[in-house]
């Protein structure tokens, strides 16, 4: 059996932590009621693992105002321009508003680059970007009609789209996304990776030439390995996935060697394992508390995604915090096997990466055992050998018991706001039950008397 690496962290880390915990407990009303479940004492991380976790219905519950530390005014500096309310892009049922401060959210990012070399390299804070994603959840949207490069420009950034769902991009308007990257000369592509893949089989296509980017960063989603291989195959150049939220900044990046490093500026991370049948203990849940957010206080946020730690050093030599192998994909797109074990959107991917002729695809889990694969075939690919070289890695993943419906289709699109999902239940799946037991969080709430946590569901 493996064993996840020993933690280590920089100087003051421990302090920052120290500073976090106590700040919410004493002067953050969202935490008044936590304050019974701290075991106190020296060890601060046990600590933070005794407390409850913050989740999207606790933060709607007292937020933005219940995260604002005692003693700051918040309507002052909000008329003054300091700081801003804004609302996460999720659907309506988990939509959270924030205090934006901009100032920590731009060091956080500054602290997030020195984790990749190339990023350390390039970014230097004034450098231009050119951004592919949903308008929906950056830039600026249209339905009606196409906009000029300068509405779509904004100081150092330049929004290349404008439409919501790239199945019905046109030729004409990808098109427009290359001159506009042959003509800015962007240091930084961010991009939503299904995005991109869209405009780089567009590109592999038409054998384009295009301007090549000094690094390509990944935002918005985790990406499927058939879209980077697509994108890498169109720009060549180096590419990594930068993971955070609306709520906590920047997270983790990935470095040059591929492994996923802590930010320890500006995050704690605390790691709970899923049992062994669902993948753990290297796979599991992890919650954020954001260090030194002089606006909003989060403790233990449920930041709802699934991640692997890493049991080896990463040959980059950076050893600071959580090193992860993968980050696995959203708890929300945890499908489960026909009998009954989770198995997460990069566990599918990986499984189906090595299927020649795919372009992109989805699987959607409509009963415990019943599974619509939709999958958008390469050009020239042979339907039936595809067919059949299917199944093995549908059937590795989710049992011989699983009942597969395979579908062709020429695009997929994304949900709202514009986010690609390789997998997606239909079915109700609680990943809260994937978790090792022991090790369990539960959500506070006030109502319940003894103990102090209730299973939500
Ligand atoms: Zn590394």
């Amino acid at each position: 059996m493996t064993h996840p690496l020993k933690c280590s962290y920089p100087e003051g880390y421990e302090k920052k932590c120290l500073n976090a915990l106590e700040t919410a407990l004493k002067k953050v009303p969202a935490y008044h009621s936590w304050k019974s479940a701290d075991i106190g004492g020296k060890n601060v991380f046990s600590r933070y693992k005794a407390l409850p976790l913050l989740d999207k219905a606790l933060m709607n519950k007292y937020g933005p105002t219940g995260f604002v530390p005692e003693g700051l005014d918040l309507k002052k500096a909000l008329a003054a321009g300091k700081v801003e309310i804004v609302k996460t892009s999720g659907s309506t049922g988990d939509r959270v508003s924030n205090v934006w401060y901009q100032p920590w959210w731009d060091a956080s990012e500054r602290s997030s680059w020195k984790l990749n070399s190339s990023a350390a390299q390039v970014c230097t804070g004034s450098h231009r970007e050119a951004i592919l994603a949903s308008p929906l959840c950056v830039g600026f949207h249209r339905k009606d009609k196409y906009l000029s490069r300068e509405e779509r420009s904004l100081g150092r950034f330049l929004f290349l789209n404008e439409r919501v769902n790239p199945v019905h991009w046109t030729e004409r308007h990808m098109s427009r996304m290359l001159s506009e990257l042959t003509e800015y000369r962007p240091v930084i592509l961010e991009a939503n990776p299904s995005y991109l893949a869209r405009l780089s089989r567009f590109i592999n296509r038409n054998e384009l030439k295009v301007y090549k980017p000094p690094l390509i960063i990944f935002t918005y989603e985790n990406p499927s390995i058939l879209h980077q291989r697509q994108i890498d195959k169109a720009f060549g150049v180096p590419m990594a996935s930068s993971y955070g939220s609306t709520e906590t900044a920047y997270v983790f990046m990935q470095c040059e060697c591929g492994k996923f490093h802590q930010n320890t500026e500006h995050c704690h991370v605390d790691f709970i394992p899923f049992s062994g049948k669902h993948g753990g203990p290297q796979t599991g849940a992890i919650l954020v508390t954001t260090l030194a957010n002089p606006w909003q206080s989060l403790l233990r946020f449920d930041i709802g995604d699934i991640v692997t730690l890493s049991s080896e050093a990463c040959p980059c030599g950076r050893n600071d915090g959580l090193t992860l192998d993968t980050i696995e994909g959203r708890a929300v797109n945890i499908t489960t096997s026909s009998n009954g074990r989770a198995v997460t959107q990069a566990a599918l991917d990986r499984a189906i990466a090595d299927i020649e002729g795919i372009a992109e695809y989805q699987l959607i889990q409509t009963t415990p055992y019943n599974y619509s694969f939709y999958y958008v075939p390469e050009e020239n690919h042979i339907q039936k050998k595809l067919r059949v070289s299917l199944r093995k890695p549908l059937v590795a993943s989710y049992g011989k018991k699983a009942r597969f419906e395979l579908l062709e289709v020429k695009g997929i699109s994304p949900d709202p706001p514009g986010k690609y999902r390789l997998t997606k239940p239909l079915i109700s799946i609680n990943p809260r039950n994937f978790l090792e037991t022991s090790y369990q969080p539960f959500p506070f709430t006030e109502k319940s008397k003894h103990p102090h946590y209730e299973f939500l569901s």
